[in-house]
């Protein structure tokens, strides 16, 4: 077995499994201050160790932005996060130092991506390019069945973009002010319409699905023509907004404006909803488990 952990900003939901169809133990943690977070998964797996269950390896999807180069001193870590107590927090040094068992760490939108190309929506393909839309706006890319880092994980969610003709809305990123996830996440629209997405009325959700559709199609303009993936697979919880995906097609085939004139580009398969909803997460992170025992890269 094997054992995961999707470190989420506001909940850790850590498992033992094979995959998202073969769990066989979860349990799940608020996110309050990082010790007593990290030391509760710490402990569910202790316990289950002391229970006798087996465990070869961990994988760890956590929030970030993290420090994922093996030979840097802060490997493991969560970098710099506006969530208060969380910037340079060690995730991976508790838990290697209770479990001595191999650890992968990723973030947990490429933990997402990769669950997905396993299991999910991109299983048929070799890349493809996975955005979470939530509290964040998170993108993992695929490419050629390995997730793609360097100095550092992708942001796409920080990409600027073209305004939408008319909106002065200044964007809620701390950062950047009005990129992709300034704009269109969670946060955004409730700063714009002065409730969450999920309970609005029926014509102010209208115009939410709007603008996120506006701004993601012109972020996926700019991360399509980039990275060329063969599919777009669109998760997280404002994924689910009523027409959203739909939406999001139409203005992506207004954005790319037929060129280059790729029938694929038009189709219903190339932008998609997630296939494994809550569960990409924590099945991503098994995924990494599976990878740390056979040594291969994620
Ligand atoms: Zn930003």
């Amino acid at each position: 077995m094997h054992a995961g952990v999707e470190a989420g900003g506001t909940k850790f939901v850590c498992v033992i499994g094979r995959g998202p169809d073969e769990i066989v133990a979860t349990h799940r943690i608020e996110v309050t201050e990082p010790g007593p977070t990290i030391g509760a998964a710490v402990r569910f797996f202790e316990e289950a160790v002391a229970a006798r269950q087996t465990i070869d390896a961990l994988g760890i999807g956590s929030f970030g932005p993290v420090e994922l180069r093996p030979d840097h001193p802060a490997y493991g870590s969560i970098t710099i996060t506006p969530k208060a107590g969380w910037s340079g927090v060690d995730v991976v040094g508790p838990f290697r130092a209770a479990l001595g068992i191999p650890i992968a760490f990723e973030t947990d939108v490429n933990a997402a991506a990769l669950a997905e190309g396993r299991w999910g929506a991109a299983r048929d393909v070799r890349s493809f390019v996975y955005l979470t839309l939530g509290t964040g706006i998170g993108g993992g890319a695929v490419v050629d069945g390995h997730v793609v880092h360097g100095l550092v994980h992708p942001e796409m969610g920080h990409v600027p973009l073209p305004r939408r003709p008319g909106d002065t809305f200044a964007g809620v990123c701390p950062f950047h002010g009005d990129c992709l996830e300034g704009m269109a996440s969670g946060p955004a629209i409730a700063a714009r319409f002065g409730r969450r997405a999920e309970t609005l009325e029926a014509a102010d959700r209208d115009e939410a699905v709007e603008v996120v559709a506006y701004y993601l199609a012109a972020a996926l303009r700019a991360i399509v023509f980039t990275l060329a993936p063969e599919r777009v697979v669109l998760g997280g919880g404002l994924s689910q907004l009523p027409g959203l995906v739909v939406r999001v097609r139409r203005a992506f085939a207004r954005q790319v404006a037929n060129y280059p004139a790729l029938p694929e580009h038009q189709d219903a398969r190339f932008v998609v909803p997630a296939a494994l909803g809550q569960s990409a997460g924590p099945a991503g992170a098994l995924l990494l488990a599976e990878l740390a025992t056979t040594g291969e890269a994620p």
